[in-house]
């Protein structure tokens, strides 16, 4: 048995991705989800982007240089890492979710689609849920990225690229949860059956 594979037998609990372009409500579906269940794991995340107002280093990213991240993917620090929307580095930590996994955890992740599938090639489908967050159609979809805030004609153009790659690829997820605009909590409830039918044989 390779390294590797001796590591993934190992494994006992799962990871759950959730996936989809931006303004999706991956955020929000993670938000309610560490309301709900504050015995799941949230794994903080490694970004290059500037802080926006409101965030904290150390809730969902730790905020780094290029420098620093580039240090981190030479020694062998991240699960996965992706340049999004064609500009900043963002990364999973490989030893805080490696270890969750072989400790049993239920692990909560956004991630962007590249990050998936490079993580599919990682952790073994037994131990990996991946949930694609839908939108409505392309109306919808560039709402809620002006909705986010003042962004550049140009910014909202590179996330409306990235966001219909990411739609093209819905279909290799294992799941697909429609966001309709205004009715978040039905989105929340739904990705919560998923991953409650998911973990029953965990326990
Ligand atoms: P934002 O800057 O809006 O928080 O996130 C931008 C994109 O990066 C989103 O699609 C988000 O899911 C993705 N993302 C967040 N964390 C990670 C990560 O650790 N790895 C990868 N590959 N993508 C991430």
């Amino acid at each position: 048995m390779t390294e590797e594979a001796n590591l993934q037998s190992e494994f006992t609990g799962k990871l759950f991705l959730i996936v989809g372009p931006s303004g999706s409500g991956k955020g929000t579906v993670i938000e309610a989800l560490k309301s709900h269940y504050p015995g799941f794991l949230y794994p903080v995340s490694y970004t290059t982007r500037d802080t926006r107002e409101g965030e904290k280093e150390g809730e969902v990213y730790h905020f780094v240089s290029r420098e620093e991240f580039e240090r981190m993917i030479a020694e062998g620090e991240l699960l996965e890492y992706a340049t999004v929307h064609a500009s900043d580095y963002y990364g999973t930590s490989k030893k805080e979710i490696i270890d969750a996994l072989k400790g049993g955890a239920v692990v909560m992740r956004e991630i962007d689609i590249q990050g998936f599938h490079s993580i599919e090639k990682i952790i073994p489908k037994e131990n990996l849920v991946s949930i694609f967050m839908k939108v409505s159609d392309e109306d919808d979809l560039r709402g809620r990225i002006l909705r986010r805030g003042e962004l550049p004609e140009e910014e909202v153009e590179r996330r409306m690229k990235s966001a219909k790659k990411e739609i093209a690829q819905a279909d290799s997820c294992n799941y697909q949860v429609e966001n309709v605009w205004g009715e978040i909590d039905t989105c929340v409830r739904e990705v919560e059956k998923i991953i409650l039918a998911e973990i029953e044989d965990l326990y």
